[in-house]
């Protein structure tokens, strides 16, 4: 009797006792394995996590140079050096009365607005046809280069002919209104690709900004770098004038992203 309790107690204990503390233990550590492994995975993924973004932020800084850059939402270091802009300048009479029939007025300022009609015609198809010549000269991806991928307008003037589709060609840049002899500022850092003299773009700087990025700079009177310089953003490469073929003196301004002229408008 007295063993009863002892026995119950024995075969109690044997049942329960060792065989689940094993169970117990093998659980303990099936859980403890799963947790390390779970930890192991949550921790390459938070350092994968980590990476991602540091390298979608480096390349997001210039995503692509098609993407229009708003000046006024990019501070730059020198700003007091920063060239008036030209955007928002209307359209001066000078355009409206290319574009337009010639009528009215007497018939001498008639003739004159139709030759320089024909003038600005012959230039716009000079270049039109150089175009693929600069393209070639510019393109590819040139690896990095010392420039922001930000361009401000390289001379202080009215929007005198914008890019596109004009007179019966492709005009490749903006032409500024600015008289022969203004300074015309580097639109961004970079290294000067082309400084010579090239059929209808008369004199001519380009700047390579990076790897894909150009501008260009053509009519001018006077050269003030040569090819391989590099330069700073808004440092004085050029005076302008009318050379090539030129209608009026003014300085003719182009964006090429991998050699291809694109609106610097998108740009500015
Ligand atoms: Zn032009």
């Amino acid at each position: 009797m007295g063993d009863r309790p002892h026995e119950s107690t024995e075969v109690k204990s044997t049942d329960s006792g060792p065989g689940r503390g094993r169970a117990l233990r093998i659980a303990g550590v099936s859980s403890l394995v799963l947790l390390v492994l779970a930890g192991g995975a949550a921790v390459l993924w938070l350092s994968t996590r980590a990476s991602e973004p540091t390298r979608t932020a480096a390349s997001g800084k210039r995503p692509s140079v098609r993407a229009p850059v708003r000046l006024d939402t990019l501070p730059r270091p020198r700003s007091a050096e920063r060239p008036r802009r030209t955007r928002r300048s209307p359209a001066p009479a000078k355009e409206r009365e290319d574009d337009g029939s010639t009528g009215g007025g007497d018939g001498d300022r008639a003739s004159d607005a139709a030759a320089a009609k024909a003038e600005k015609r012959q230039e716009i198809a000079a270049l039109a046809s150089e175009d693929a010549e600069l393209e070639a000269a510019l393109s590819g991806d040139r690896g990095p280069g010392s420039g922001s991928g930000e361009v401000v307008s390289p001379a202080p003037g009215e929007v005198i002919a914008r890019f596109g589709r004009l007179l019966g060609s492709r005009h490749a840049g903006l032409d500024i209104d600015v008289p022969a002899g203004t300074p015309v500022n580097a639109a961004d850092s970079g290294r000067v690709a082309i400084s010579g003299v090239m059929g209808g773009y008369g004199k001519l700087v380009c700047i390579q900004h990076t790897g894909t990025l150009s501008t260009c700079y053509a009519h001018l009177s006077r050269l003030r770098v040569e090819e391989g310089d590099s330069v700073d953003f808004g440092e004085v490469i050029a005076t302008s004038g009318c050379s090539g073929r030129c209608y009026e003196p003014h300085l003719h301004f182009e964006v090429r992203d991998r050699g291809e002229a694109v609106d610097p408008e998108d740009y500015l």
